[in-house]
């Protein structure tokens, strides 16, 4: 059982252009959590703190294991910050390889597998482009106002609190 994370297409079967990322349910929740701490840190618009809530927001611990993949089409984006935001995500993605917020984990990482699914991550947000773009409004977990930042992971809750914590 894993996750798959995908571009452009509506199985995530591959159909995008892109080879999607799968990952064990395990390494799932370290690059959500990773992905978390990052995008908040990079975060500097409203519509960035909501791409970064929805990533934080595929929570295992409350959607279920393995039903948290999705198609990062479907992301809460902007079409007329795209560029931008497009840009912050890579930053992110960057700082999460690089383990800037790794110091607040309880556990140490396995680096080449967390450099592996975001660098197929990176590849996926790349290959976006504005006219594949179908942000969905009703994001699970999505709170009305984004902001709240936990403590401990200084990463962006969703409605039912910090991924990270909701992991430990
Ligand atoms: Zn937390």
């Amino acid at each position: 059982m894993g996750n798959l994370i995908h571009a452009g297409g509506d199985d995530g079967a591959g159909a995008g252009a892109v080879a999607p990322v799968n990952m064990n349910n395990g390494l799932t929740s370290v690059v959500i959590g990773l992905m978390a701490m990052a995008l908040t840190a990079e975060a500097e618009t409203d519509t960035q703190r909501r791409l970064a809530v929805a990533v934080a927001a595929r929570d295992q611990n409350l959607l279920g294991l393995g039903v948290v993949g999705f198609d990062v089409a479907d992301l809460p984006w902007d079409e007329s910050t795209f560029e931008i935001d497009q840009a912050f995500f890579l930053r992110s993605c960057d700082r999460a390889i690089l383990g800037d917020d790794w110091h607040r984990l309880s556990y140490e990482p396995r680096r080449e597998w967390v450099t592996q699914a975001v660098s197929g991550l990176v590849d996926l947000i790349e290959s976006l482009t504005p006219d594949q773009l179908r942000p969905q409004t009703d994001w699970p977990l999505m709170p009305d106002v984004v902001g709240e930042v936990c403590d401990t992971h200084q990463a962006l809750m969703h409605t039912e609190g910090c991924v990270l914590c909701n992991d430990g």
